[in-house]
């Protein structure tokens, strides 16, 4: 008799379901037959990377064959320098991802509570799982977090928050004031992590950069990425932000060479390429001014978004629009599964790519 893996998987783990990564334009022309297709599914920078990361990953090429520091050494004190920390401050990440399921893993044992909004960003949800612990999913208002019923949800067992800010699916922030107000309300002994994954596309003058607060909230970790507007989704780095002693502990159970050195040596090229930093956020904006105006023109309700990303509510199941949108070559996500049936995700493309994508929704609806 075999023994079925299942019954000897640990509790968390027996319940996940893993996390569902957009269609990729390969899948999609192998399954469809088509060649060409667009894809605005996983709020990629359509620029890719710039052209600093390029030059970084090319020289490093021959260097392969060693192991890549395992300290970061290098990406850390440019990170330091560029954000007034030091680099005992700082976790690297495969992926900010990687920070998200080092602070569970470090953090939240089974009988704790961990607090997100309702459409956060999925992947709170599953480190929430993978550790066993209880997820306390506190409803959106106007489909921004609830800070006052989130501060009401907060009791004895809550180990950690998580804030996306700007959130993805949704694409709306927290301002300022309700930011901060919701941290001097929360106990020093819960984790709040804001995850900034979007950082560099938000330009509203109330939009906190929560970096230079970690002196004023110990138990503060900030999460950014080189996955969106730096273009290096494909290499997986990301990094968290806290004050040493959080750091320390996340160091602790982070593998010893989770970041490869490709990843690395873009990603410090990455800091100092302003011009491709601005170049992508310039045609962030003009994208999505394209997109909704063509939504308002089409009568599809939107919610307005400050990343790279909008979603659109279709009038009827996404998952339905999403699948003839395929047949057409055009991948974008539905977000049923972050309780919003009848919304599309559309990441912000370049110009003709929101085109193909707006002609094939018009002839669709
Ligand atoms: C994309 C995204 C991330 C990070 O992804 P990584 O590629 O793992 O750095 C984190 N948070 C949110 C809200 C995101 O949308």
């Amino acid at each position: 008799m075999v023994v079925d893996p299942l019954s000897l998987a640990v509790p968390g783990v027996r319940g996940l379901r893993p996390y569902e990564p957009g269609k990729s334009i390969e899948e999609l022309e192998r399954e469809y037959g088509i060649s060409n297709a667009v894809k605005l599914a996983s709020n990629e920078n359509p620029l890719g990377p710039g052209p600093k990361a390029l030059a970084a990953i090319r020289h490093w090429l021959p260097e392969l064959g060693r192991y890549p520091d395992g300290n970061g050494f290098a990406l850390k004190g440019a990170l330091a320098d560029k954000f007034a920390v030091v680099p005992e401050q700082l976790t690297l990440g495969n992926g900010s991802n990687e920070v998200l399921a080092l602070i569970a893993r470090a953090f939240v044992l089974p009988e704790n509570e961990v607090v997100f909004s309702e459409h956060a960003f999925a992947v709170y949800a599953l480190v929430t799982q993978a550790v066993g612990a209880t997820a306390r999913v506190i409803p959106t208002r106007d489909w921004r977090h609830d800070f006052e019923a989130m501060t009401r949800a907060i009791n004895p067992r809550t180990r950690v928050v998580f804030i996306a800010n700007p959130n993805n699916p949704t694409g709306t922030w927290a301002a300022r004031q309700e930011l901060e107000e919701f941290l001097q309300a929360t106990p020093t002994d819960v984790l709040v992590v804001v995850d900034e994954a979007y950082f560099e596309y938000v330009d509203e003058r109330d939009y906190p950069n929560t970096i230079p607060w970690l002196g004023r909230f110990p138990n503060l970790v900030v999460t950014r990425t080189f996955s969106k507007v730096h273009g290096l989704a494909g290499l997986r780095v990301g990094f968290g932000v806290s004050r040493p002693e959080i750091a320390d502990l996340l160091n602790r159970v982070r593998e010893p060479f989770n970041v490869n050195s490709l990843a690395l040596t873009a990603a410090q090229a990455a800091l100092s390429d302003d011009a491709h930093v601005s170049q992508s956020v310039a045609m962030n904006r003009a994208g999505m001014v394209q997109l909704s105006q063509a939504f308002s023109d089409m009568g599809l309700a939107y919610i307005p978004s400050v990343g790279n990303f909008i979603s659109v509510d279709v009038g009827r199941p996404g998952a339905e629009v999403y699948g003839q949108l395929l047949r057409e070559g055009a991948i974008v996500r539905p977000i049923a599964n972050y309780g919003m049936p009848n919304h599309l995700r559309v990441t912000v493309g370049l110009t003709e790519e929101n085109q193909r994508f707006l002609d094939t929704l018009r002839k669709i609806l």
